[in-house]
């Protein structure tokens, strides 16, 4: 491995210019993606500008919606109570990724600007509308995060900008959000499959849904998705996002607008994990060949939106059935 100059600034300006004053340079954050590519040679930047002495980038902030600074871990994310119960897919994600050493490091940043279509943060960040703040030399911008991918490894930051942070809205009182990650093998691995979706649901007020307690049984989906239709319970809105089946994750926008408005039934759902696959362009790789992935969205995306609504119908539940999703 070639040696290289390491940089410590200690404010976002000076990190910006030393990348745009640095001839081959590229920033660090926690390191694990990008020391891969040095060690494989992929890449040989000859400086190498470090975020993590930069407080305001490690930042959470739940006053209003939530704000993450790009340089906040996977593990901080993991241990916040406000965003498990808010912004649930976030955890979902965060809770599974890499090991505990690597989430101890790896940050939700880095896993974004790596950009690839893989990255586990990056369904979550899209269902819960997720807008990157960027700074540049001499501007800032705020991007849509569906916007901000480009292809795999590429994104829309140019040289010198830095990626400061995700914002996010506060939710509707009756939204809920998941992430599955389908994966070979329950330690750690890069998911087969990602999806993540975030659904508000009417529940008008004094009409508490009778069976609350349906999803504290193992019983199938289906099962659950048939009992929940006497409900009523009306999609009033939602998001659907889908990692690993395409060159950037995407959102299922054909599939949201079918769910939108309607009331909620098993066979709805059925019809929306087949618009979902439609939406695909899953292709073979090492992990599952294309036709598998299509197959599995569709049950994915049933059992993610099953899992949402679970966490608007029992908000105080702590322990989930595993086992169900
Ligand atoms: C053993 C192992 C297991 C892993 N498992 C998973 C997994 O299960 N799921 C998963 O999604 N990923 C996984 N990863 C990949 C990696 O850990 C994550 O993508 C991680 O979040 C990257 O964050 P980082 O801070 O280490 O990024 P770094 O390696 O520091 O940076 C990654 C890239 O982003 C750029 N960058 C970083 N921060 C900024 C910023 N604020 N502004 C502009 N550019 C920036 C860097 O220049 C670099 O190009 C794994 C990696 C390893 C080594």
């Amino acid at each position: 491995m070639r040696g290289f100059e390491y940089y410590k600034p200690k404010t976002v300006k000076e990190a910006i210019e030393l990348m745009v004053s640095l001839e081959n340079a590229k920033f660090i954050a926690g390191g694990t993606d990008i020391m891969v590519l040095i060690r494989q040679k992929k890449i040989s930047p000859q400086s190498v500008v470090s975020l993590r002495n930069i407080p305001e980038l490690a930042e959470i902030d739940t006053k209003d919606g939530l704000r993450i600074g790009s340089c906040v871990t996977h593990n901080d994310i993991d241990k916040n109570e406000y965003i498990k119960k808010y912004y649930s897919a976030l955890t979902d994600a965060t809770s599974q990724l890499g090991s505990r050493q690597i989430r101890n490091v790896a940050t939700i940043g880095g896993n974004i600007c790596n950009a690839a279509p893989s990255a586990d943060t990056a369904c979550p960040l899209l269902v819960l509308d997720a807008k990157a703040v960027i700074i540049g030399q001499d501007s800032s911008r705020e991007v849509d995060l569906d916007e901000f991918f480009l292809g795999p490894g590429k994104t829309v930051l140019s040289r010198g900008e830095i990626l400061k942070e995700f914002i996010m809205p506060r939710f509707n009182e009756n939204t809920g959000s998941s992430y599955i990650k389908h994966t070979r093998r329950e330690a750690m691995d890069l998911p087969i499959l990602g999806v993540a979706t975030r659904i508000t649901i009417s529940i008008t007020s004094g009409n508490e849904v009778r069976c609350r307690d349906m999803f504290c049984t193992i019983d199938s989906i289906s099962n659950i998705l048939e009992r929940l239709k006497d409900e009523g319970l009306r999609c009033e809105d939602v998001r659907i996002a889908m990692g690993v089946v395409a060159p950037r994750p995407i959102r299922a926008k054909k599939a949201e607008a079918a769910l939108k408005g309607k009331i909620v039934t098993p066979e709805l759902f059925e019809e929306i994990g087949e618009i979902a696959a439609s939406e695909a362009q899953p292709r073979d790789s090492v992990r599952g060949e294309a036709w598998y992935r299509r197959e599995m969205i569709k049950v994915l995306v049933k059992r993610s939106l099953a899992k949402s609504m679970d966490r608007v119908i029992r908000p105080d539940e702590a322990i989930y059935p595993e086992r169900l999703w």
